[in-house]
């Protein structure tokens, strides 16, 4: 299933955000060429600095909604480009359309062009504020096109629908993996979601910021579980979408107070209003990705959290207080 070394070229977008950095991390250590591509919005260029002396990697400043092409041989394609935190998606809704549709389109295009298999980051988003509880891939969803969260839950539901549709009437080679709430290093501390911000107060002794009561559930997957799923989807025979997530669910309350404890701050939760159309709970229904990677999560939050906070902590005192964005 998982092919010996020396295994080709992929193409990852998005290479410089969080996920992206680590899947590039990942395709080099497996003994792939990987071409990343990034139009830098959201991405940073210190997540890959250590991968431009290595002959296996090159790097192309693209925005993947604008017609793509890279020459020579391309075997896999990872779509990751989009903005993800909801604060990102409010202050650049068309750009985070438009990645999802005409940069899927685009990339998928590329992908028929290459003959390469392609897989495509789609998202819990896509269950919406789910009324089915844990989300399994067959749950259709409870989503609000023209809420706050309409730009990213569409783009990749429409996402969604055009790889099919590429898969069954190009028969292109075509993967979907829908990622569940994610955390590790290389987040950035000003995206605006909740493990970034709690940890961001309390290393600048700030309150911490829950949104309404805190009640509402997430389930958070540490980083390389997650790149560890992916990259068994991608080599694995099936075409469908599969949940890759963490089923642990917890309260935003419950999370906030982890982090006061491992950070050992003397602040306090402080409670804001939650915004519109936030998910009242979240947790993946992992059985599919049991079955057919036989994969499940290895790091629990207590581990995975320590992680975090370590690379946090590496952050530079103009890091840890810039709060504006570059596309603001
Ligand atoms: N949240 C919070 N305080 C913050 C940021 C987020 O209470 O400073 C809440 C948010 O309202 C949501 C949950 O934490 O209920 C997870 O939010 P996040 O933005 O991380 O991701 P989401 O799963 O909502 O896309």
């Amino acid at each position: 299933m998982i092919p010996d070394k020396k295994r080709g070229r992929v193409l990852i977008t998005g290479a410089a955000g969080f996920l992206g950095s680590h899947l590039c991390d990942r395709f080099i250590n497996e003994g792939f060429e990987v071409v990343g591509m990034d139009n830098l919005i959201t991405g940073d260029l210190k997540n890959i600095e250590h991968l431009f002396k290595l002959k296996e990697f090159e790097f192309y400043h693209h925005d993947v909604s604008k017609f793509v092409y890279v020459s020579g041989a391309i075997n896999h394609i990872l779509h990751f480009a989009s903005p993800a935190s909801p604060i990102d998606y409010l202050k650049i809704p068309i750009q985070t359309l438009k990645v999802g549709s005409l940069g899927t389109h685009n990339l998928l295009g590329f992908a028929k062009e290459k003959n390469a298999r392609i897989m495509v980051a789609s998202t819990s988003e896509v269950y919406g504020d789910p009324l089915v509880h844990p989300q399994n891939e067959e749950y259709w969803g409870n989503v609000n096109p023209v809420g706050p969260r309409g730009v990213y839950d569409e783009a990749k539901r429409f996402q969604e629908a055009m790889t099919m549709a590429y898969h069954t009437y190009h028969k292109l080679d075509t993967r979907i993996v829908r990622i569940f709430n994610t955390y590790g290093p290389r987040m950035r501390l000003n995206d605006g979601r909740a493990l970034p911000a709690f940890i961001g107060q309390a290393l600048r002794g700030e309150d911490l910021t829950v949104f309404g009561d805190g009640s509402q559930t997430r389930s958070f997957c540490y980083v390389d579980d997650l790149i560890e799923g992916i990259y068994r989807l991608q080599f694995a025979s099936y075409y469908l979408p599969v949940n890759i997530g963490n089923p642990q669910e917890v309260s935003i309350k419950e999370f906030a107070e982890e982090i006061i404890a491992l950070t050992g701050t003397k602040h306090k939760i402080v409670y804001h209003p939650l915004p519109k159309d936030d998910p009242k709970q979240r947790r993946p229904d992992i059985s599919k990705a049991k079955a057919i990677l036989n994969w499940e999560p290895q790091v629990s939050r207590k581990e995975g959290l320590k992680k975090t906070l370590d690379y946090f902590k590496t952050l530079t005192e103009e890091e840890l207080y810039k709060t504006e964005h570059r596309f603001s």
